[in-house]
């Protein structure tokens, strides 16, 4: 879905704060989301005014080769200042699943599981290490200082499933969101969550590639760095235009692109101490 500027996402509301909606799962607060309007339009522009002069036959014009978007494009990392967004080199990217934010015990118990089988997932594919903190879980606190990130229960309505949040976010925006629709959605519970994990260790959607298919959500790709060739089973790709897939699987091309930016799994060194 896309958004044009004067017709704004809705809002929701999160411990007094307001963000809105895009691409399915990130929450953007005010000043963002007028960036990424002003991005989209711009991109609408460019492939409007491309098309116009390809109608007139201009040659070498070609609006799905342009910087702002090209037909090549697996997995989709975050450019900052020109550099590629990761966590430092022996982060432990420790979480919490805040128990008493869940309304029933079994949807706190069944975050708890598939967050450990989709951060083994991430550690079994790339150099990234998690840790649940499983003592945090009781905290009264939204944010125990002890975690990086915690995982708690929000209902935004039926807005999104679950969101996350990426590595160069404020840390107070280092939070996972499941809502309830999470607990009967038809995609996979687990897959869901390491498309959430996805996100928080450096990655964009994937079907926001001018070559995903046409009925998949059109958004700026402004700002984001290919890291391997456009890839439809992508964990971060969507259900959308009858690609996609529900199992949310970490594919080989993930796997490649994921070892671009954080290298092997951790488990395949021998590792010394100086
Ligand atoms: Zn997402």
């Amino acid at each position: 879905m896309t958004y044009s500027s004067d017709k704004r996402p809705p809002e929701i509301v999160i411990d007094g704060q307001v963000f809105y909606r895009v691409e399915g799962d990130l929450l953007l607060d005010s000043d963002e989301l007028d960036v990424y309007l002003e991005t989209q339009q711009a991109l609408r522009a460019q492939r409007e005014a491309a098309r116009r002069l390809r109608e007139r036959g201009v040659a070498g014009v070609d609006g799905d080769t342009g910087p702002l978007g090209r037909l090549t494009s697996g997995l989709l990392g975050i450019l900052q200042d020109g550099k590629i967004v990761r966590w430092e080199p022996g982060t432990v990217l420790k979480y919490c699943v805040l128990r008493k934010t869940f309304p029933k015990r079994e949807w706190y118990t069944a975050v708890v599981e598939n967050m450990q089988r989709a951060t083994d997932d991430w550690s079994a594919t790339c150099g990234v290490r998690f840790e649940h903190v499983t003592a945090a879980d009781e905290s009264d606190a939204l944010r125990p200082p002890e975690v990086v990130f915690p995982v708690r229960h929000l209902d935004s309505g039926g807005q999104f499933i679950a969101s996350a949040f990426f590595p160069n976010d404020p840390e107070g925006r280092r939070r996972v969101f499941i809502d309830p629709s999470y607990h009967t959605t038809s995609f996979d519970h687990v897959g869901v969550l390491r498309h959430e994990l996805g996100h928080a260790i450096g990655f964009r959607h994937e079907h926001i590639r001018s070559g995903a298919p046409a009925l998949c959500p059109d958004e700026s790709t402004v700002g984001t760095v290919d890291l391997t060739q456009y890839d439809p089973r992508s964990v971060m790709h969507y259900f959308c235009g009858g690609v996609g897939s529900r199992e949310l699987a970490i594919t080989e091309l993930d796997r490649v692109g994921a070892q671009y930016v954080y290298g092997p799994p951790l488990s395949s060194f021998l590792l010394l101490a100086a």
